[in-house]
């Protein structure tokens, strides 16, 4: 299909699955993770890179190999990127560098979504982490207001909810290493969010919009299409794509969306790649986020309707298999019953299972959303029968 290889940062689950859809469409992936990572365990090559993604030889040894590079994470050490660019002057990589530096810090890319007009939550950033500086903030937001590290956060790690003067200790305590800014408390009816492709040549596309129901600052369940009325989802995808258009380079976005209770919807944030939110696109749509985003670096075809659902009647829900809290893979008795029910799909990642690790995915698949529910439930029963 294609002779160019595609190096990919990162191999969790998010990688395993881009390395699916390339090996479907016969393209070469070269991963750069630790051994035996989630993304390497399904493709045996003896190309790939035993490493970090943070580790500027191995970024190196990895570029060195490949045509195309992109990212499964956003927490890459770009000016390696920025070097490795200069040195391959043929590379491509993307997102490109400056698109990556753009959003890994969570407050510029804040800024920079301000600058170009898109709404987005209330912010100001922490020059220095004292508790008079978080005082003064929860004066002027109130309480509670969210305490979010810049950097290196993901599934809330990173975030502190500051419900009152008197966590404002704890708070600097739990989040000491970061550089901070903090967020006003949005009060979301809803949380949306937007899987966009952007082209090699700036033209943007968007998936349904979907909704995402997070618990403990995780994805829970993802409901596709999202059940607000259409003059909503027309609302939400328009701020996503205008959002992605601000972006240089091309591939594959997922936009994260408060909707607010007067109809006001804010970007909460953006992940310049394939992303939790767009898990369902594999069973649901017509073509994966994964595929896409491949097609997108590649700049292989986008035909009409690529991103539609797979029928107008189709219907999904995902559900996060999270590492059970209390009793290991105990959770996986939900992909069990998953196995036993039509319309059902088990993806699990190769990872180990710990308290509060996303370890896999079940996409519910339907013509109705009703019935989807309906599927979700039985899959969620409680039950206490041992695993098998
Ligand atoms: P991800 O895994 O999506 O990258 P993250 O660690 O970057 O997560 P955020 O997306 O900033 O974290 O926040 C996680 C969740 O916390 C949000 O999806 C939302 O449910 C809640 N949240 C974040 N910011 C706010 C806010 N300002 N007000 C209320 N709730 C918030
Ligand atoms: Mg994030
Ligand atoms: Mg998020």
């Amino acid at each position: 299909m294609d002779q160019r290889i595609v190096g990919i940062l990162g191999g969790g689950q998010l990688g395993r699955m881009l390395v699916e859809a390339a090996n479907r469409l016969n393209i070469r992936t070269i991963v750069l993770d630790a051994p035996n990572s989630p993304a390497k365990q399904i493709s045996n090559s003896s190309e790939h890179v035993d490493g970090s993604y943070t580790n500027p030889q191995d970024i190196e040894k990895l570029a060195a190999k490949c045509d195309v590079l992109t990212i499964e994470i956003e927490h890459v050490d770009v000016l390696t990127l920025q070097s490795v660019q200069l040195t391959y002057p043929n590379l491509k990589i993307y997102p490109t560098p400056e698109t990556i530096q753009l959003i890994q810090d969570k407050y510029i890319q804040k800024e920079h979504l301000m600058k170009n007009g898109i709404n987005v939550v209330e912010s100001v950033p922490i020059l220095e982490s004292t508790e008079s500086n978080l005082v003064r903030i929860g004066e002027r937001f109130d309480y509670p207001f969210m305490l979010k590290s810049r950097t290196f956060a993901y599934d809330g790690r990173g975030n502190f909810v500051v419900k009152k003067p008197e966590d404002i200790p704890n708070a600097l305590k739990t989040l000491k290493d970061s550089p901070l800014y903090a967020e006003k408390w949005s009060l979301f009816t809803k949380e949306l969010a937007v899987m966009v492709i952007r082209s090699v040549n700036g033209q943007v596309f968007s998936y349904p919009v979907v909704e995402t129901v997070h618990e403990d600052n995780m994805c829970h369940l993802c409901y596709a299409p999202a059940r607000v009325p259409d003059s909503v989802q027309l609302k939400a995808k328009l701020l996503a794509e205008n959002a992605i258009k601000s972006f240089p380079g091309c591939g594959i976005f997922g936009v994260e969306m408060f909707y607010l209770e007067n109809g006001e919807i804010l970007v909460n944030e953006i992940a310049p790649r394939p992303h939790n939110s767009g898990h369902y696109t594999i069973d649901a749509c017509v073509t994966s986020q994964f595929e896409a985003h491949l097609r997108a670096i590649l700049d292989l075809p986008l035909p009409k309707g690529f991103t539609s659902l797979s029928t107008n009647s189709t219907n999904a829900i995902m559900l996060n298999i999270i590492g059970d809290k209390e009793e290991k893979d105990a959770e996986l008795r939900i992909c069990k019953r998953a196995l036993n029910t039509p319309g059902c799909s088990v993806y699990l990642y190769g990872k180990e299972s710990r308290p509060k690790r996303k370890i896999g995915h079940v996409n519910v698949i339907s013509s109705s959303m009703g019935e989807c529910e309906r599927k979700l439930s039985s899959l969620l029963i409680e039950d206490e029968a041992p695993i098998e």
